[in-house]
């Protein structure tokens, strides 16, 4: 179908109206015939199935059902008229009921005929019911032909009221594939149709509608799920490749003399393969002319750190700044803190900026920026101010990526006439075929295995009841010299009680652990930044035992002293915070414990996040459960929901789809970048439609 055709607006299709056309685009955003083709069926529902009066059960919901009406009256209520038809089969009775349009309902309806009653089954005082049913006479409905799955409609209250039925909704699509169904184009092109064994576009859309069979509608499905995350892939494959050649980056083309030293006299440990061949991908980037893109992904532990450091001394080899960003105060200081140590052995100027620098201080810290003294700038937001200029800043890093928004990243680009290379470093993994979609244009290098030699941590899951057990198993461990983390929920809309929960556990737990032989602090987010630090650095050096915490400690918070985890109401965790969390142990020599306590009343989904913890150390493995728990939009926030919001592919069940859609786009890409070939045409003006108008369903017909 040509473009102009598929944006008539709705009203002139047969059988809408202006009426109807605002209802479509008020209920549905349906404005246009285009819109209307997209709006896919939300299920199908077998028409060559008849169901037993005497068979149904709560279990059931939509039902045809042959019977008899046998009467008709109307019901008068305080609450309103209505109007109740009794429905029998050789099996049993139930009742048809309407709310509204009685009078017009009433007249049409003759008893003792033989009719179809279709619609959703209600159950009340053991009588079954379909509230204002789809009702055809028997004779009619054999009439006519109809396919064997039906397919229904999203569909609002407002609809159903104003005559908007599923079946007027079927008529109106049907009516509009019967006129135009020939015209329409092919988006993609026949070599891909050929390779992937895909049906045409056309063929697609009446089978999406209205399935002859499950073997079409699954085709119909896979084509069209297949365009739909294809167009999403090429855009973003694209716009990283074009991002390459058209953002010049600062070279870093020579591996020199500080990384040498680094690496060949100074680093402690091998690096692991995984370091080896992350660094490498990021060596390939740096060397190139194109500015780097890249996601480091790597589990809590896995050791990103030096990673970023010996990407940073690539930087400052080739006469270039580096700086690296963190969501907070804390986190800065402590990668400060560590990175400090190898550059001091390497004469490298580094120095930290945060909100709580002294003026004094900044000054002269900002001056010897911009004069390229300083090599190596670390700390939180405080880096975005526009103040903040580097002489020439070649490598920014930023660390946990999710807790800045794009726009703050982008900041970084304006203080330099080129945009420095970005490595973002992420200790939250997520599953790969949502990091297709939500950093599908960016480069991702993944440190996939730990260092050799860890203990993985030990995870039991323990009810409230055996707390008293819990706490002698905390005291043997600080009777060894360990120290623990005691944390606690706290969620926005119960705020006032987890607080007191966090109180009352903090009392029980002084109590248990009375001074002098313990030592406890205690941080939450009402507190002051200064008196939090203040505790936070006590538990840090050691001077108390126990850290009693919400959640407020921090991701990246490094005491490899502390070896025991206890996270209370571990049941109103989510998996990726719990284990967040629980990569807060297990990073000193000795082995460490995370202790899930729970009440005994547990969810399905409480019950699977808890056993996966028990399962499991490794953190992609999670995230895939995560993933199917709650589903990519939350997974990630609402931050990033744009690519998220498939109107008919699923990244949890489509991911295979999604992977060949996206090495095809990449394929593509490289043979063609510009699209620029005959065989090509029809994505490139696909393509170009969606730019244009960046709604991907808008202009695919
Ligand atoms: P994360 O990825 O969570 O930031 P870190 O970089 O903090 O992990 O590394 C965790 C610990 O592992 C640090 O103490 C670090 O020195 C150590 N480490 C990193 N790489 C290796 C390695 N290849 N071999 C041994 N220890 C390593
Ligand atoms: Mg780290």
């Amino acid at each position: 179908m040509k473009s102009q055709v598929l944006q008539t607006p709705i009203e002139y299709l047969k059988g809408v109206g202006p009426q109807r056309a605002t209802l479509l685009r008020q209920e549905l955003g349906v404005a246009t015939f285009q819109d209307l083709l997209h709006l896919f069926p939300n299920r199908y529902i077998d028409r060559t199935q008849y169901h037993k009066i005497s068979g149904l059960n709560a279990a059931v919901t939509d039902v045809q059902v042959i019977g008899k009406l046998i009467s008709v009256k109307t019901i008068d209520q305080k609450r309103g008229k209505r109007l109740v038809a009794r429905f029998e089969d050789e099996t049993g009775s139930m009742e048809l009921v309407w709310f509204r349009g009685h009078k017009w309902v009433k007249q049409s309806l003759e008893t003792h005929k033989d009719y179809v009653a279709f619609g959703r089954v209600n159950h009340f005082n053991g009588t079954f019911s379909i509230a204002h049913p789809e009702l055809e006479l028997l004779q009619t409905h054999q009439a006519q032909r109809r396919s064997a799955l039906q397919p229904l409609y999203p569909s609002t209250e407002k609809l159903g009221k104003s005559g908007l039925s599923n079946r007027v909704l079927g008529q109106l699509v049907a009516h509009l594939l019967e006129e135009h169904a020939k015209t329409f184009d092919e988006t993609l092109p026949d070599a891909l149709l050929e390779r992937l064994k895909l049906i045409h576009k056309s063929e697609a859309l009446i089978s999406i509608h209205f399935p002859e069979s499950q073997t079409k509608l699954r085709q119909a499905l896979y084509r069209l799920k297949f365009e739909e995350l294809f167009y999403i892939q090429l855009q973003l494959v694209r716009k990283n490749l074009i991002n390459k050649h058209k953002i010049k980056g600062y070279p870093f083309p020579q591996v020199g003399d500080i990384f040498n030293e680094f690496y060949h006299r100074l680093l402690p440990f091998e690096l692991t393969q995984a370091q080896k061949k992350v660094l490498r991908e990021i060596r390939q980037d740096l060397g190139s002319n194109a500015q780097m893109n890249r996601l480091l992904q790597g589990d809590v532990g896995s050791g990103k750190t030096v990673v970023a450091f010996m990407s940073l001394l690539l930087a400052i080899d080739n006469g270039f700044q580096g700086c690296l960003m963190a969501p907070t105060e804390i986190l800065s200081v402590q990668h400060f803190n560590e990175l400090s140590k190898w550059a001091n052995l390497l004469n490298i100027n580094i120095k930290i900026l945060t909100g709580s620098t002294k003026a004094s201080k900044r000054n002269v810290l900002l001056e010897q920026l911009k004069q390229g003294e300083i090599h190596c700038l670390v700390g939180t937001h405080a880096l975005l101010e526009n103040r903040v200029q580097f002489k020439n800043l070649g490598l920014a890093i930023i660390d946990e990526q999710h807790r800045f928004g794009v726009a703050q990243r982008s900041k970084l680009w304006h203080k330099n006439e080129h945009p420095p290379n970005v490595l973002i470093m992420t200790a939250t993994p997520i599953p790969r075929t949502l990091a297709m979609s939500v950093y599908g244009d960016l480069d991702i290098s993944i440190i996939d295995a730990l260092p050799p030699g860890r203990k993985p941590i030990k995870t039991v899951h323990r009810r409230d009841a055996n707390r008293l057990k819990v706490f002698r198993f905390v005291r043997d461990e600080i009777g060894k010299g360990r120290q623990v983390y005691m944390v606690y929920p706290l969620i926005q809309e119960s705020q006032a009680l987890d607080y007191k929960d966090l109180m009352d556990g903090y009392e029980s737990i002084s109590r248990e652990f009375p001074s002098p032989n313990f030592q406890i602090s205690i941080v939450h987010g009402q507190m002051k930044p200064e008196d939090k630090d203040y505790e936070m650095n006590r538990f840090i050096q050691g001077q108390t035992q126990i850290m009693v915490a919400t959640t407020v400690i921090e991701v990246g918070v490094n005491v490899p002293n502390a070896s025991v985890m206890v996270i209370e109401s571990a049941e109103r965790f989510g998996l990726s915070q719990l284990h967040q969390l629980r990569g807060r142990v297990g990073r000193g020599a000795d082995q460490s414990y995370c202790i899930l306590m729970s009440g005994d009343k547990l969810s399905e989904d409480a019950k699977k996040r808890l056993e996966t913890m028990v399962a499991t150390n490794d953190g992609f493995e999670i995230s895939e459960v995560d993933l199917k728990l709650r589903g990519p939009g939350d997974l990630m926030g609402t931050q990033q929901s744009g690519v998220l919001q498939l109107k008919i592919a699923d990244l949890i069940k489509d991911g295979e789809t999604l992977k060949i859609a996206r090495s095809y786009a990449i394929e593509l890409l490289k043979s063609d970048p510009q699209l620029a070939q005959e065989q090509h045409r029809k994505v490139r003006d696909t393509l170009k439609a969606i730019l244009q108008f960046k709604n991907i369903w808008n202009y695919i017909s």
